[in-house]
């Protein structure tokens, strides 16, 4: 999963296929034998170097398939061989996929949001209930905080646009959070958003500090991977938010 998600990586946000065709190496774009594609052990039998023409493979392939399999087994510990425990599973994939592509070219794919969303929809769905008509209602709440999310996005969009006169946030953050709002609901949405947000302006003034003199004024101009701060913030909801929410909760007791 993790190697197919660094294909899914590689291609997706240029717009190619992630089927056809199969394994080349980016470089030099020699067909990669079956032996030299084992997920991490092929990286460091390589000396992290293509075969045919010795460019140097980033470490961004074996670090994805680390995390993958390392979300996997989290998922697997916290829940077992279960449907929540695939859920995360799932969760984790489209996260970490996401969170490397924005990092890596400021694009969110719809083809692994929307499907987030719709799965994270139909999974509310499937939850144990006790009648159809409460499976139902508990997919409508999904769609109906997915919408709440996209619309959190977009209302912040509209201001910043108003203040500034150019874009903040994409529509892929907008996508991005419903997503994570179908599958986490309204509280530990909220926590991501938070968290996300925090993380997000720390690493800004973290990064103007570093400028510099001279140049340390705020232009403005630099981007920020906005939706990478959301799938990190949102990762860490999904495994260790539901302490936080809460001990937040009690507060209104
Ligand atoms: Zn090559």
């Amino acid at each position: 999963m993790g190697s197919f998600l660094n294909v899914c990586i590689a291609r997706l946000p240029r717009h190619r296929s992630i089927v056809r065709p199969g394994s080349a190496c980016p470089n030099c774009g020699a067909a990669i034998r079956v032996s030299d594609n084992l997920p991490i052990l092929s990286w460091i039998v390589l000396g992290a170097r293509c075969r045919a023409c010795r460019w140097r493979i980033p470490w961004r392939y074996p670090a994805v398939e680390i995390a993958t399999a390392s979300l996997f087994l989290l998922a697997y510990l916290r829940n077992g061989l279960t449907l929540a425990g695939a859920s995360a599973a799932v969760l984790s994939f489209l996260l970490l996929g996401l969170a490397v592509m924005d990092a890596e070219t400021m694009h969110l794919p719809d083809a692994f949001t929307l499907p987030g969303i719709v799965l994270g929809i139909a999974w509310r769905g499937v939850l144990p209930a006790p009648t159809l008509a409460a499976h139902l209602r508990n997919a409508a709440a999904s769609l109906f905080w997915a919408l709440c999310a996209a619309l959190l996005i977009w209302l912040i969009r509209w201001f910043y646009y108003l203040l500034r006169h150019r874009e903040g946030m994409g529509l892929g953050d907008a996508k991005l959070l419903a997503m994570i709002a179908a599958w986490l609901g309204p509280a530990l949405t909220g926590l991501t958003f938070v968290l996300g947000a925090c993380a997000a302006a720390i690493f800004g003034v973290a990064l103007l500090a570093k400028r510099p003199h001279g140049q340390s004024r705020l232009d403005g101009q630099s981007r920020l991977p906005f939706g990478s701060f959301l799938c990190a913030a949102a990762l860490y909801a999904l495994f260790a938010g539901q302490p936080i929410v809460a001990w937040y909760a009690g507060f209104f007791r």
